[in-house]
């Protein structure tokens, strides 16, 4: 599931391949992931235009339009971008598709479906739409505490709160919890303001790790629990068991000797 690190990659990415380069045509290949805007009206959007500027806020990737739109991209569940030349290794899963006057195109697929793509004139307003609490990455200690402050709920679930501080999924709120020995369902509020600047900065920490290496899991530090995020593996810093535990809905992978309550 892209999480601030990868849509933070296919940002750098997008930056790297698509900015300034005259869009030529929009394809839009499946309307469903379409939000409140047409087929029609997103490739008059586009027509003449380019890629002049990128931005992130969580897990939403924002594209700015020569004539200041911005296209929106949410990767929904396993979403992702491809920049190429040869229409011969077009996947027909592709959801929407940029070709750009130098021959390349840029595609845009999110295979189950909840993925996102918009057409908006003001980025913040479309943050308050989406009730998004400030993203993690560019939260200090101060903003980070507070935002946390006066909430009540388990520590990963407050992570993955989207509205409360945005970017952080599954995978990435169990690491953040590893490296900074918590348990899972440890309450927010049981914090102290010592243990909640470590987390902070193991969250920094962690989220700007998965950055520098890509996004890989296979290349992350040793230390880390992503690569061994399975019930039955061990735990690389004890050896311990890693185990499974439901948490909000969701399933938290946790070691219980490195993270005990
Ligand atoms: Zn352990």
């Amino acid at each position: 599931v892209p999480e601030l690190p990868d849509v933070e990659v296919l940002k750098q990415y997008l930056d790297a391949t698509s900015l300034h380069q005259d869009i030529k045509a929009v394809e839009v290949r499946d309307s469903r992931i379409l939000e409140d805007i047409s087929g029609e009206r997103l490739k008059t959007g586009f027509k003449g235009h380019s890629f002049d500027s990128t931005r992130r806020h969580g897990k939403y990737l924002f594209a700015e339009l020569s004539d200041s739109c911005w296209l929106v991209l949410h990767f929904g569940m396993s979403g992702d971008l491809k920049y190429f030349k040869s229409m011969e290794k077009d996947p027909e899963y592709d959801q929407l598709l940029i070709s750009f006057s130098n021959g390349y195109h840029l595609a845009y697929n999110a295979p189950r479906k909840l993925g996102l793509v918009a057409l908006i004139e003001d980025m913040d307003a479309f943050v308050e739409k989406k009730e998004l609490g400030p993203d993690a990455m560019s939260l200090d200690v101060t903003g980070f505490q507070k935002a946390l402050s006066d909430r009540r709920g388990m520590v990963k679930s407050t992570l993955m709160n989207q509205q409360i501080i945005a970017g952080i999924g599954n995978v990435y709120s169990d690491e953040i919890l590893f490296q900074a020995r918590l348990h899972p369902r440890l309450g927010i509020d049981e914090l102290d303001g010592e243990t909640l600047e470590q987390l902070f900065n193991t969250m920094r920490e962690v989220l700007q790790t998965a950055i520098d290496r890509r996004a890989r899991p296979d290349q992350f530090p040793g230390t880390y629990l992503t690569r061994h995020r399975n019930e039955g593996e061990r735990c690389p810093k004890c050896g311990g068991e890693i185990e499974r535990l439901p948490v909000s809905g969701r399933t938290a992978y946790y070691c219980p000797s490195c993270q005990s309550r």
